[in-house]
C-alpha cells in the first residue's frame, strides 16, 4: 500500500514521520496507510501558512468573497456527503446514521459561518472628543485546530469554518487514529478556492507534532477539543507564549429525572444521552439521578430498553451502537466497570462484550448500567467516555443539586420534569455550560457551546463564534480642525 499523502503547506505528499494504518474498529481491517507528519513538516506548514495568510488572494478578500469560498466548501461537502460519511464510518466505527448526521452538520457549519462572515459588523463607538472612534476585528494569524477522534468531520468543521471566516490560516491536527475525513476536508478547501498553504492537515501523534504546533511562535491561537489532561498541558504551553486558547474538554454530565417527568420521554432521552455514539461523547449524560419514588419502574424500563439496543454493524442504518474506537479504549472502559464493581456497584445491564461473528473481530461493548455507588466513587467522578451509565436515587432538590454539582466537570446536564418553574430553577443552579430540559444532546451551530470548571475555556459556535478567531482593534480618526491643544 502506498501511504496516503497528507497536506503540508499546500503540497500533498508523504509525511516525514512513521507510516501507520487507519483501521476500522468494527473488524480491525486497514482503511489506509499514511506517513504521519514530523516536526520538520510542522515547521514547513506553519511558515507556509503564515506566508499564505498575508497574500492578497486570502487577506484581501472582501467579506462576501470569503463567504463565497465557505459556501463552496459547504456545497462540496454536500455533494460528497455519502462518500464522506462512509469514510468516517470506516475511520472511527460510528454507525452510518451518525456519520451521515455529522457530515450534514459539517456542511451546515460552513454555511453558517459563511453567513456570519458576510454579515459581521464592526462598530463606531460613542466619541468623547473630536474624533471618530471605531472597534474593528483583525485575523489572528495562524490557528492550530487540534481535534479528537470521536466526531471527526464535525469537530474539524467547527474550528476550520470560523477560523477561515475570520481570515486566518489553519493547521489542522486530527487525532492520530482518525485522519481520513480531515484530509478530505483539506482537499475540499482547496477545490473551493482556499489558496494553497492556508490550510494544512497534519496527522500524527499529539505528543510529538501537536506539541510542536502549539509551541511554534507563529501559531497565535489554539482551538482544542479533547481530554482534560491534554487540554491543561496545552494551556500551560500557551501561557508561556501568552497565547489565547479555546478548550473543549471532558464531562461527567448529570441527567436528572424528577417524579413528575413524562417517563417515556425521559427513558428515551436518557438512553440517547448516554448510549448514542457508544458513549464516546464529551456531553454524554453519564450520571443518572432519578427520584426515589419512581426509581424502580424507571430503571426497569430503562434497563429493558438498554438491553434491546441494536449493537452491531456500523454499515447497517438500523444500528444504534457501533464498536468503540480501539481495543485499548475498550480495555480502559472494562477497567472502569470492574472498578465500579469493586467500589460496591451492582450491574443492572451490560458489563461485558457481546459475542459471536462480527463482535469477536471488533471493539464492541454492551450498553452498561450500574447502580449502588456513592457519588464520590471514582466511576461517578471520572470521565469514562464509553457506554456506561451510573444510576443514583435522590430525595430532594437541594441534596440533588449538591450531588449534581459535586464534580470537577461542568459541561452539560439534562432535566426531565413537567414543572417548568422547577426546570428553570434547577437549570440556573446547575454549574454547567449547557442544560437540556426535556430533551438531550440537541445541538445547534447557532447556539454557543462552552464548558466551565475542568470542562473547558472559551466558547465555540454561535454567530459571534467567529470573533474567537479575531482580535479586536480600536481605531481613532481625528476630526479636529485645530491642532491638539496640549503642546501650545
Ligand atoms: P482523546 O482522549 O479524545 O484522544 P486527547 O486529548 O488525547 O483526547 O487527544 C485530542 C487531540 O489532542 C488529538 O488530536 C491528539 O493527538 C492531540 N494531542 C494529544 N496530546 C497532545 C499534546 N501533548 N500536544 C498537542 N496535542 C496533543
Amino acid at each position: 500500500m502506498t501511504p496516503k499523502p497528507i497536506c503540508v503547506g499546500g503540497e500533498w505528499r508523504r509525511g516525514g514521520g512513521d507510516v501507520y494504518a487507519s483501521r476500522y474498529p468494527a473488524d480491525d481491517s486497514v482503511n489506509a496507510e499514511l506517513a504521519a507528519a514530523n516536526v520538520a513538516d510542522v515547521e514547513e506548514a506553519i511558515e507556509a501558512a503564515d506566508a499564505a495568510r498575508r497574500r492578497p488572494d486570502w487577506s484581501g478578500l472582501k467579506p462576501h468573497e470569503r463567504a463565497g469560498v465557505l459556501y463552496r466548501i459547504s456545497s462540496l461537502i454536500r455533494e460528497r456527503a455519502e462518500e464522506l460519511a462512509q469514510l468516517q464510518r470506516r475511520d472511527n466505527g460510528k454507525p452510518i446514521s451518525e456519520t451521515r448526521a455529522l457530515v450534514a452538520s459539517a456542511a451546515g457549519t460552513f454555511q453558517f459561518f459563511a453567513a456570519a462572515c458576510e454579515t459581521l459588523e464592526e462598530t463606531i463607538t460613542p466619541a468623547r472628543g473630536d474624533y471618530l472612534s471605531m472597534s474593528v476585528h483583525e485575523p489572528m494569524g495562524v490557528i492550530a485546530a487540534i481535534t479528537p477522534w470521536n466526531s471527526p468531520i464535525a469537530s474539524e468543521a467547527q474550528k476550520l469554518a470560523p477560523a477561515l471566516a475570520a481570515g486566518n490560516a489553519v493547521i489542522v491536527k486530527p487525532a492520530e487514529v482518525t485522519p481520513l475525513a480531515a484530509l478530505e476536508l483539506g482537499r475540499i478547501c482547496e477545490q473551493a478556492g482556499v489558496p494553497k498553504g492556508v490550510v494544512s492537515v497534519l496527522p500524527g501523534k499529539g505528543s510529538v507534532i501537536g506539541d510542536a504546533i502549539v509551541k511554534h511562535p507563529l501559531v497565535k491561537k489554539v482551538s482544542f477539543t479533547g481530554g482534560t489532561m491534554t487540554g491543561r498541558a496545552l494551556a500551560q504551553l500557551a501561557a508561556k507564549k501568552l497565547m489565547p486558547v479555546t478548550l473543549e474538554l471532558g464531562g461527567k454530565s448529570p441527567t436528572i429525572v424528577f417524579e413528575d417527568a413524562d417517563l417515556d420521554h425521559a427513558v428515551h432521552g436518557v438512553l440517547f444521552g448516554i448510549f448514542s455514539s457508544s458513549g464516546e461523547s464529551c456531553i454524554a449524560g453519564s450520571r443518572l439521578f432519578v427520584h426515589e419514588s419512581i426509581r424502580t419502574p424507571f430503571l426497569e424500563r430503562l434497563v429493558a430498553k438498554a438491553n434491546a439496543l441494536r449493537v452491531g454493524d456500523p454499515e447497517d442504518p438500523r444500528t444504534q451502537m457501533g464498536p468503540l474506537i480501539t481495543a485499548k479504549h475498550r480495555e480502559s472502559i472494562e477497567n472502569y466497570v470492574q472498578l465500579g464493581l469493586d467500589e460496591g456497584g451492582r450491574l443492572l445491564a451490560g458489563g461485558e462484550r457481546p459475542r459471536g461473528d462480527l463482535f469477536d473481530r471488533g471493539w464492541f461493548y454492551k450498553p452498561t448500567v450500574l447502580t449502588g455507588l456513592a457519588n464520590d466513587a471514582r466511576i461517578c467522578q471520572e470521565e469514562i467516555f464509553g457506554p456506561v451509565l451510573v444510576a443514583s436515587p435522590f430525595r430532594d432538590e437541594a441534596a440533588l443539586l449538591e450531588q449534581a454539582n459535586d464534580s470537577v466537570f461542568g459541561l452539560a446536564a439534562g432535566i426531565w420534569t413537567r414543572d417548568y418553574k422547577r426546570a428553570w430553577r434547577v437549570a440556573r443552579a446547575l454549574e454547567v455550560g449547557t442544560v437540556w430540559i426535556n430533551t438531550y444532546k440537541q445541538l445547534s451551530i447557532s447556539t454557543p457551546f462552552s464548558g466551565i470548571k475542568d470542562s473547558g475555556v472559551g466558547i465555540e459556535k454561535g454567530r459571534l463564534g467567529i470573533l474567537q478567531y479575531k482580535h479586536q482593534k480600536s481605531v481613532y480618526l481625528g476630526l479636529n480642525e485645530a491642532p491638539l491643544p496640549w503642546a501650545d
